[in-house]
């Protein structure tokens, strides 16, 4: 598929996801606006969010700071009413680039990372929201702090450097029930008295919302397939 026919095909993705959100938001007793739309923007060219941007969608995700630091100041200066999520690991080194571009980072899994935010965040007065991303099928080669030691993460994060954490966020292992995921991460969310869970992708968003999420995180259901490398 090409950039362009991406960008026509975009309005009515966007519109169909929508409309999935607000049947399954409805099925948990919720409103559509309860869940926060995030459409994933990675490795997308701008042409591609300005699509999404003109059919009304303000939230966007991003996995890498380096590439959302080259597509997103501009289109933020046009709209600022744009939010920008991180979902992809945040090296300590980045930290303040982040914490500049970003509104929501989702991926804090350490607390020397939680560590540098507290520091960075002193230092520039700049207070994105924070979501704690919780690695709910314990997979070696993924992200995310281990169920059993998220309660401590978040009691640090919030006690020792008073963080605005204001949720969790996970993503399922590949080929697995993510539902089992889904309702572990909103216990965590429930003992911790914490409200906002980012759970489901395209994949799985309807599920996800069953299962209580507030936010979804969308790409391949908006802006279509990702070329290979772009993860
Ligand atoms: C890429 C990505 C998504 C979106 O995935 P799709 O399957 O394209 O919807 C969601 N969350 C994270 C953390 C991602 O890296």
């Amino acid at each position: 598929m090409t950039d362009a026919s991406a960008a026509s095909d975009v309005p009515a993705n966007l519109a169909a996801v929508k409309a999935a959100i607000a049947q399954a938001a409805a099925a948990d007793g919720r409103d559509g606006g309860a869940v926060t739309l995030v459409a994933v923007s990675k490795t997308h060219p701008p042409e591609v969010v300005r699509a999404a941007i003109a059919a009304g969608q303000r939230r966007f995700g991003e996995n890498r700071v380096q590439e959302a630091e080259t597509k997103w100041p501009p289109l933020k200066a046009a709209y600022p009413d744009l939010r920008l999520h991180l979902i992809g690991p945040l090296q300590r080194n980045k930290v303040r680039r982040a914490i500049r571009l970003f509104d929501v980072i989702e991926v804090v899994d350490t607390v020397r990372l939680a560590a540098t935010i507290a520091e960075a965040m002193a230092e520039t007065g700049e207070r994105p929201d924070l979501l704690i991303q919780v690695n709910t099928g314990e997979e070696p080669q993924k992200s995310g702090v281990a169920p059993l030691d998220a309660d401590g993460l978040i009691r640090t994060c919030i006690e020792d450097f008073a963080l605005p954490v204001r949720g969790l966020m996970c993503i399922p292992p590949i080929g697995e029930e993510p539902a089992l995921h889904f309702a572990l991460l909103r216990e965590i969310a429930r003992r911790n008295g914490l409200e906002e869970l980012s759970m489901g992708m395209s994949d799985d968003y309807p599920v996800a919302i069953r299962f209580g999420a507030t936010m979804v995180r969308v790409g391949s259901a908006i802006f279509g397939p990702r070329p290979a490398a772009g993860g």
